[in-house]
Order: structure tokens, then sequence, then C-alpha cells
């Protein structure tokens, strides 16, 4: 056991004694990788710090939700006054009125329903969608991840395929029967199955641009497409939005503005906690009204809307102004530009995806693949993993915490400084020379 490593050893080691493998979400483990989870004690701005002290960059920001950095100061204050005054009462309070009204402002829902993760959140809108429109299909894409629903657990992105299997055992048949799985970006797939099942789909669920198998935005007006398809069958078309969210622009992957057809509902989490469990789902006011208590498709939560959570999301939301979002643009170029400079110079053939501050690298099989655009699932399937282990730990030694699998996005903060820009760049280029 190496030194370095020795106090998250044995708290690894405890933790498996207790705990499935370790870890209570599976893509905190490093079994893509290989190598022992490090376990983190405290974090400041754009760093972490392990149990052994080891520091790193932090190139995962909680899997989104850190966009400030890690106990931004102002977050922080908030929180300890929120706490102070009470953590729960099952009643409704002030925060998650403001919280669901700076949602609203920011994004094209007309009304919003607060819930305690992603998880909740798609399964809710799922809900919703076959309540309004009594049907039973829905569609989905394979490669996009979209919480641990059941009937979403069907060829579901990075942490399924970082395990190397393609469902899960505990999903019926019967409950993914009415799911059907569709290649990303593929129009045509998606109108045959409409020309199949029309009168039968209740929606079309896509992550707004996938991060959940490495970043592989839609292309050719992809979510317009799918808006319209839906609309003209009479299905209604939803939006996730967990990671994209209040992280690529103020409002999310919408506010870009390549897409112009609002989804009939939408889905958020990650950033709108502030690093507290808090989510969302949201759409049109006549489809929002069909929620209980206002109409009769069942839904509730006894954390959902927590005072603190919500003060966390909504402290952090005010603070996520224009000017933070063109610096999380402007440091996630900078390090998709170093680390490809290193990868280059050391003979790595890489591709690099973004949508706005959110990339990834695919680690291709070879040179003629890195002009080739990534637009589905098999494409991010044909990655030569190996190599993205040995750049991966390279950089973990060299002080930069990636996502430990080569399915996942990349995610800045606006902490990120020259400095750790510096560790970065030295850290790429040690690793693209381990990954050659
Ligand atoms: N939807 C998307 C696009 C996600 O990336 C995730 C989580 O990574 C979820 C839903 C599920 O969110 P949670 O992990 O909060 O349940």
């Amino acid at each position: 056991m190496s030194d370095h490593t020795k106090l998250s050893a044995a708290l690894f080691d405890r933790a498996s004694a207790v705990t499935p493998g370790g870890v209570n979400s599976p893509v905190r483990a490093f079994r893509a990788v290989g190598g022992v989870p490090r376990f983190m004690a405290s974090g400041d701005g754009c760093h972490i710090t392990d149990v052994d002290g080891n520091t790193y960059v932090d190139l995962v920001c909680s899997w989104g939700p850190m966009l400030l950095g890690h106990a931004h100061p102002e977050v922080t204050a908030a929180v300890q006054a929120a706490v102070g005054r009470g953590t729960s009462y099952g009643t409704p309070t002030q925060p998650e009125v403001e919280l669901g009204e700076e949602i609203v402002a920011r994004t094209p829902v007309d009304k919003v329903r607060l819930v305690s993760s992603g998880t909740e959140a798609t399964m809710s809108a799922l809900r919703l969608a076959r309540g309004a429109t009594g049907r039973a299909k829905i569609v989905k894409f394979a490669g996009c991840y979209h919480g641990h629903v059941d009937a979403l657990l069907a060829q579901a992105g990075s942490g399924v395929i970082t395990l190397g299997i393609p469902g899960t055992p505990g999903v019926t048949e019967a409950t993914t029967a009415d799911t059907i799985v569709l290649p990303y970006n593929d129009q045509a797939a998606v109108t045959q199955a409409f020309a199949q099942y029309g009168d039968q789909i209740a929606a079309v669920i896509t992550e707004a641009s996938p991060g959940n198998m490495g970043v592989v935005p839609p292309v050719g007006h992809f979510n317009d497409f799918l808006a319209r398809t839906c609309k003209d069958n009479g299905a209604l078309f939803i939006s996730d939005e967990v990671m994209t969210g209040f992280r690529i622009t103020r409002s999310g992957f919408w506010g870009l503005g390549s897409d112009t057809v609002a989804p009939d509902l939408m889905t958020f989490g990650k950033v709108m906690g502030g690093g507290f469990p808090a989510a969302a789902f949201g759409g049109r006011a006549d489809l929002m009204a069909q929620l209980a208590p206002e109409g009769s498709v069942y839904q509730a939560g006894t954390l959902s809307g927590n005072p603190v959570a919500t003060t966390a999301g909504l402290t952090t939301l005010r603070l996520a102004t224009d000017e933070v979002y063109a610096q999380l643009d402007r440091t996630a170029e900078t390090i998709r530009r170093i680390v490809g400079m290193a990868l280059s110079r050391a003979g790595v053939p890489y591709r690099t995806q973004n949508a706005g501050n959110l990339f990834s690298f695919f680690f291709v099989e070879s040179s003629d693949e890195v002009t080739r655009r990534i637009t589905d699932f098999a494409g991010a399937g044909a990655q030569v993993l190996p190599r993205y282990a040995a750049f991966f730990h390279a950089m973990l030694d060299n002080g930069v915490y990636l996502p430990p699998s080569a399915f996942e996005a990349w995610f800045v903060s606006a902490a990120v400084d020259d400095d750790a820009l510096a560790t970065i760049e030295k850290a790429a280029s040690v690793a693209a020379r381990a990954a050659a």
C-alpha cells in the first residue's frame, strides 16, 4: 500500500465492510480505472483535499453542482444562517418560493415543483407526462442517463457502461416494456418509432445535451426536431437539464439559443442545490396544474424544498451572473487547449467535444478518428479505455482530480485560477506521456 493513500485505503476497507463496493454511488468507485478511491476531507475553492492530505484541482465538482467552487464564503454563510433557523419543518418556506421564482425567471418553464434529486425529477416528469397524455410508452436515447429511475435504466450511459452492464437486474422486463430506446441524434429512428407507436407514446425524454456518455451534443437541431415531432403526435417533449441546467448558461443548454421550441417539461438538479440535495421539474402551466394537490397526478416528498438546500441553491444561482458564465467558458476552453496540446505532443489520438463549458476527451483508437464527430453511444463507446486509466492516474498523482471514467463530462468551477491552470498543464504533460 502506498504511503500517500494509506488513510483512504483504510477507510475504503471499512467502507467495503458496510457498503456495497465501499461507495454510496457507483461512479465514485475506481472500478474502471483501478486503485483506491480517494476519501475527501475538505474542499476550498477549486481544490479538494483527501484524508491523507493530498490536494487536487477538482475537475469533477461533485459531478456538477459546485459551480462556484467549494466552501464559497457567501454560500457557506447563507447555509450556516439557515441551519441556525432550523433545518426542516414540513411546511412551505420562503427560500423555496424564491428558488422557484429564480428557476422560472431563468428558464422557459411556467411552473416548477421542487424535489430532492435528479432521479426524482425525471421520474416525476415521466409520471406527469403519462398522466397528462393517458399514454404509456416513452422514448429515451441510448447513452442518456436520467437517474436510476427503473423505466429509464436501459442503455443508460456512464454509470452502467463503466461497470459493463447494459441495464440492471432488478428492473423487470415489464418495467421497461414501455421504454423505447433509440440511437441518439438519429432523426430517422425517431420518425420510425412514431410511425409504429405514435398514438401510444406519452413522451420523449432526452438530455438537453448529453454528458453521460462523454459530451455528445445534439446535431441538426435534434431537440427542436424532437419537440416538433412530439407536438405533431400528441406526445410531450421532456428536456433533462439536470446536468446542464444553470451550468452551461444562466438557464442551461437552452440558454445557448440553439433550440427554439420550448420543451413541454424540463428537469433540473445539481447546480440548483448548491451542493445540497435539491432538484426540480417544471413546464407548461396547464401540465403542471395536473399535479396534486391542484390536479390528480400524485407526487410528494418529506424533504422537498428543504430550507437549507434551497438557501444553498438560491445563493449559488444569485451569485452565478453572466460574468461567472463567461469566466467558466474561458476556463473550460483553456483546459481543453492545454490538455489537448499535451496529448498531441505525446502522440495520443483524442477528440474533445463540448457544449459550452461542459466538455470531455475521447481517447479514440487512431488518428483517423480525431476529426470524426462522435454523435451517439456507439461512437462514444469506441474508446481505448486503458489509455484513459493511465491518463487519469497520472493526473491524480500530479494533483488533478478527473472523473474516474472515460464516459463522463469534466466540470469546471469559477474558482479555477491561474495557479490551478498551471497545475493542470504540468500534470497533463506527464499524464499524456503515460497514456501514449
Ligand atoms: N439526469 C441527468 C442528465 C444526470 O446527469 C443525472 C445525474 O447524474 C440525473 C438525471 C440524476 O440525478 P441524481 O443523481 O441527482 O438523482
